[in-house]
């Protein structure tokens, strides 16, 4: 199983995987690969591994991603040997990416993914939110809200929709859809008696 959790910059995933994880120690988050300059406060290797143009083309043509994207003017890409790595541990990855690269994901690993699309609960929460990060300049702000309105269109393609009104419920029906995708009769390999 792979999680898979996309939604709008400032709905709120980083936030609820945070806690999501806290609680679900079986889940490991795929550090993303990406050109973006750090925030304050990014560690490199634990928030992302942050690379220059320069290494992200050579690990593109080394065929190193699972799947990569350029959003809001920057590269993201999720590595294989990442993903893999996390998978031989008997870990759950759990991939925080955006809509062109979940739907990447989608059509290459299909039954494995387990697919969520997170909602702020408003347009005006979402700009309160962003806003209220303070990471994100007025312009990045204003990008990040448009792009938003292009994202959800993609919602279609996600398994599971949450809204994130409060983080203790969204993580809760987080939870929720992990125990249930548990229990589904493909993800036996034999039966449980034979
Ligand atoms: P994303 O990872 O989707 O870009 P973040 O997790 O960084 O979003 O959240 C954006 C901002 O919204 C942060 O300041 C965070 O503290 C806040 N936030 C996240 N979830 C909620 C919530 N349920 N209610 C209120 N504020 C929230
Ligand atoms: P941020 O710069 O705010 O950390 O992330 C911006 C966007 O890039 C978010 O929508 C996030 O989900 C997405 N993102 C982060 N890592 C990856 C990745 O590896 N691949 C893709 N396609 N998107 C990513």
């Amino acid at each position: 199983m792979i999680l898979l959790i996309s939604g709008p910059s400032g709905a709120g995933k980083s936030t609820v995987y945070h806690e999501l994880m806290r609680r679900e120690p079986q889940l490991g988050f795929s550090v993303s690969t990406t050109t973006r300059p750090p925030r304050a406060g990014e560690q490199d290797g634990v928030d992302y591994h942050f690379v220059d143009m320069a290494r992200f083309t050579d690990l593109l043509a080394e065929d190193a991603f699972l799947e990569w994207a350029e959003v809001h003017g920057q590269r993201y890409g999720t590595r294989r040997e990442h993903v893999a790595a996390m998978e031989a541990a008997g870990r759950i990855p759990l991939l925080d990416i955006d809509v062109q690269g979940g739907v990447q994901v989608l059509d290459s690993c299909g039954a494995e993914i387990v697919s969520v699309f997170l909602f702020p609960p408003s347009w005006e929460a979402l700009e309160a939110r962003l806003r209220g990060r303070g990471t994100d300049s007025a312009e990045a702000v204003a990008t990040r809200l448009k792009n938003a309105r292009w994202e959800v269109g993609f919602a279609e393609r996600y398994d599971y929709w949450v809204v994130n009104d409060e983080v203790d419920s969204a993580v809760l029906r987080l939870q929720a859809i992990l125990l249930a995708e548990s229990c589904r009769r493909e993800r036996f390999s034999t039966p449980p008696l034979d």
